[in-house]
């Protein structure tokens, strides 16, 4: 008997874009104009190596990234690009000099720096 509206297969794994966006830290200059653009907040604001938030990088949590391109577009120093999903983490290693997410799986192991501050607040954010 088959129960109606039942699920009778197992549920899909979740789609992931065919593309993500990767950051080059190398050419950003920590301007933030990506962060206002993202409809899913997945860009996060890194302490710089030398003074912090006076030269800040970002990087993208690529599990969220959903691909939309919009922080591509609206880049005014174009060092975001878009990478097909299976080399975007490899890439995103090589281009990534600074992390604040230690316990994604692409970052653990790949020598990459973690920043001990943690992320710093986003735009607009007061700071208590
Ligand atoms: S592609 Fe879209 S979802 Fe991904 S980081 Fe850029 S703005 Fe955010
Ligand atoms: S818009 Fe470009 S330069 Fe500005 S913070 Fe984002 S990635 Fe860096």
């Amino acid at each position: 008997m088959t129960i109606q509206g039942a699920q009778t297969s197992a549920p899909k794994a979740k789609k992931r874009p065919r593309e993500l966006a990767v950051i080059n830290q190398a050419g950003c200059t920590g301007c933030e104009v990506c962060i206002e653009f993202c409809p899913v907040d997945c860009i996060l604001t890194v302490p710089g190596t030398e003074y912090d938030q006076y030269k800040k990088l970002v990087e993208i949590d690529l599990d969220i990234c959903i691909g939309c391109k919009l922080c591509v577009k609206y880049c005014p120093w174009e060092t975001i690009e878009m990478i097909p999903g299976g080399d975007a983490y490899g890439v995103a290693q090589s281009w990534t000099v600074r992390s604040v997410l230690p316990e994604a799986e692409w970052i653990r192991d790949s020598g990459i720096e973690v920043a001990e501050e943690g992320p710093l607040p986003l735009p607009g954010t007061k700071v208590p």
